[in-house]
This record gives C-alpha cells, sequence and structure tokens, in this order.
C-alpha cells in the first residue's frame, strides 16, 4: 500500500492546500493530512480547530485521514509507514525553504521521499499570509477558502486583530 503525509500549518486552509490534497489522494491510496506546529508563526486556529476545519474540508476523500503532531516530521512519517511526503512550490521562496526541508528529511531517512507538486494556476499566489491581509485590508477571501469556512476564517481574522 503506498502512503503518503501531507504536512503544513493549514493556518487558515485555502484551495490552493485543497487542490494539492485532492491530487495527491489520487496518487496514493492513503494520504495523511498532518496539521504540524510551526515554531515561527504565531496561530490564527489551535491545531485542534484546524484538524476540524481539514476534515470538513476532505470528508469526500475516502482515502485522506486529518490527524494533528507535535512530532518530527520524519518520525511521524516512518511510523505511519510512509512512503513519501508531499509538499506544494509556488516560486523561488518556496523552493529555498522545500530543499532545505527535502534535505533535512532526507538526511534523516532516505527511504521517505518527498513528492513536489505544482499548483494549478488559479492558486500559484494564495498563501495563508495572503489571505490574511485580504480580510485586514478589507478584501473578498470567498474565491480563495472553501465556502462554508469565509465567514469563520474573516471573524478570527478580524478578532486577532493581524
Ligand atoms: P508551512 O507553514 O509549513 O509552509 P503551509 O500551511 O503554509 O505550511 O503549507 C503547507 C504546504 O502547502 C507547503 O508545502 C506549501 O508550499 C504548500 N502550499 C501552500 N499554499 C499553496 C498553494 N496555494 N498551492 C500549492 N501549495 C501550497
Amino acid at each position: 500500500m503506498k502512503i503518503a503525509i501531507y504536512p503544513g500549518s493549514f493556518d487558515p486552509i485555502s484551495n490552493g492546500h485543497l487542490d494539492i490534497i485532492e491530487r495527491a489522494a489520487r496518487l496514493f491510496d492513503k494520504l495523511y493530512v498532518v496539521v504540524s506546529i510551526n515554531i515561527s508563526k504565531s496561530p490564527l486556529f489551535t491545531p485542534e480547530e484546524r484538524v476540524e476545519m481539514m476534515k470538513s474540508v476532505t470528508k469526500h476523500l475516502d482515502n485522506v485521514i486529518v490527524e494533528q503532531t507535535n512530532e518530527l516530521l520524519i518520525k511521524y512519517a516512518e511510523n505511519k509507514n510512509a512512503n513519501a511526503i508531499i509538499r506544494g512550490l509556488r516560486n523561488f521562496i518556496d523552493y529555498q525553504s522545500e530543499m532545505t526541508l527535502f534535505s533535512f528529511n532526507r538526511h534523516i531517512n532516505k527511504d521517505i521521499e518527498t513528492i513536489i507538486l505544482f499548483p494549478s494556476s488559479d492558486n500559484l499566489f494564495l498563501s495563508s499570509t495572503s489571505i490574511k491581509e485580504l480580510v485586514v485590508f478589507g478584501g473578498e477571501i470567498d474565491d480563495y477558502v472553501p465556502k462554508h469556512l469565509v465567514e469563520k476564517i474573516k471573524e478570527r481574522i478580524k478578532a486577532k486583530k493581524l
């Protein structure tokens, strides 16, 4: 059985993340979407809230499991018997950090491959940061996040006074 993990902060989720999940779920028998801690970012939603939201947007995908972890990513992947780590790559800024992450993970375990998926063209410019900025400056995010989460995400960004 081919198993992959797709880790990220997903804070908040965007249509770009969802696109990667749907495409990766077609490539693997089982896909773990893993909400992980990013120590360099202050969170908008708690990990538990993010897991709930990720579950709500992936419930149409039978082979996708959403979890949270505080473990080192590669250890989490080993425990799940994963063959691959999925990441998205939008631009040269992502390239630098993804290349570093890949080298680091490969140094620890050479048997787990990193698979990079490029975003569909509509999502090339989408990031969690751009969604926060749009809300702060009064823009609409309806085209960029799953429809049923628009209000929840807007409210939280406004409440946090980012
Ligand atoms: P992190 O905080 O670890 O960067 P993110 O939640 O920002 O995690 O993203 C998780 C993964 O999804 C990363 O590999 C990131 O490059 C990718 N990603 C983020 N936004 C998009 C997008 N619009 N299209 C494709 N991939 C994306």
